[in-house]
């Protein structure tokens, strides 16, 4: 029986733009130049130290 990926919408890393699955080391804080979107980053690009990028004001930073 082939199961598939639940429905549920993921959000995806802002790093890296893959989703990040519920329970995986991921963190979550608001963009720290605006404040106003909210920056997901996986576990891999938080170890790897990987930069991210504000989509709404640009700001880019780890
Ligand atoms: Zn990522
Ligand atoms: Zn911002």
């Amino acid at each position: 029986m082939a199961e598939k990926t639940a429905t549920l919408t993921l959000v995806a890393c802002t790093s890296c733009g893959k989703p990040i699955s519920p329970g995986a080391e991921a963190t979550k804080f608001l963009c720290p130049n605006c404040g106003e979107i909210l920056i997901r980053r996986c576990g891999k690009c938080r170890k790897f130290g990987r930069p991210y990028k504000c989509p709404k004001c640009g700001f880019i930073g780890p």
